[in-house]
């Protein structure tokens, strides 16, 4: 397998030059001091899996086995959270009136909510994006509070761990 990905890999090379390719060709060119796993698709295309950002720059949370995500923002005196899809790229809006974070902060537990703030395009009476102007959330998460969110997508409850891994946003990931 390994080495049938390889010959179709250097095949492409030389016939289309495609430079994406670079990244697990040979180790001369090997930038990253991540592993690269070469049993997976490179994290750097675009088949299979998504950017490590959200559309809005923000961390992604993972909800379900990438059947949504949420993206964080903050920093800002307010957090944003937006649900995502599975690629992290598009909205989804849900009848959630607000969304509930459980956060944790120098051994305090604290719970924040996160008010519906619709977005333009959102189905009316549904909302893909909620924000908190709660300067202590922020500053929790300025932080590195941890924690979770709890919702409700279609009938479906999900639960997406709130973590700061920076050096890997997704780690234990399938694709
Ligand atoms: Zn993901």
């Amino acid at each position: 397998m390994r080495t049938q990905v390889f010959t179709l890999t250097l095949a492409m090379v030389a016939v289309i030059g495609c430079s994406k390719s670079d990244l697990q060709t040979d180790d001369t060119s090997i930038e990253s001091s991540e592993p690269i796993v070469m049993d997976e698709m490179p994290p750097m295309m675009d088949m299979g899996g998504h950017p490590e950002h959200g559309p809005h720059g923000g961390e992604l949370v993972e909800l379900g086995k990438e059947a949504f995500h949420i993206e964080m923002l903050h920093g800002t005196g307010a957090v944003a959270m937006y649900v995502l899809d599975g690629s992290a790229t598009k909205p989804v809006a849900i009848e959630a009136d607000k969304l509930t974070v459980s956060l944790k902060h120098d051994g305090e537990v604290k719970s924040f909510e996160l008010p519906a703030d619709p977005q333009a395009e959102d189905e009316s009476g549904k909302s893909s994006r909620f924000t908190s102007t709660e300067v202590e959330m922020d500053q929790w998460m300025e932080a590195g509070a941890e924690g979770a969110v709890i919702l409700q997508i279609n009938g479906k409850s999900f639960t997406g761990k709130i973590t700061h891994d920076h050096d890997h946003g997704h780690e234990g990931h399938s694709h």
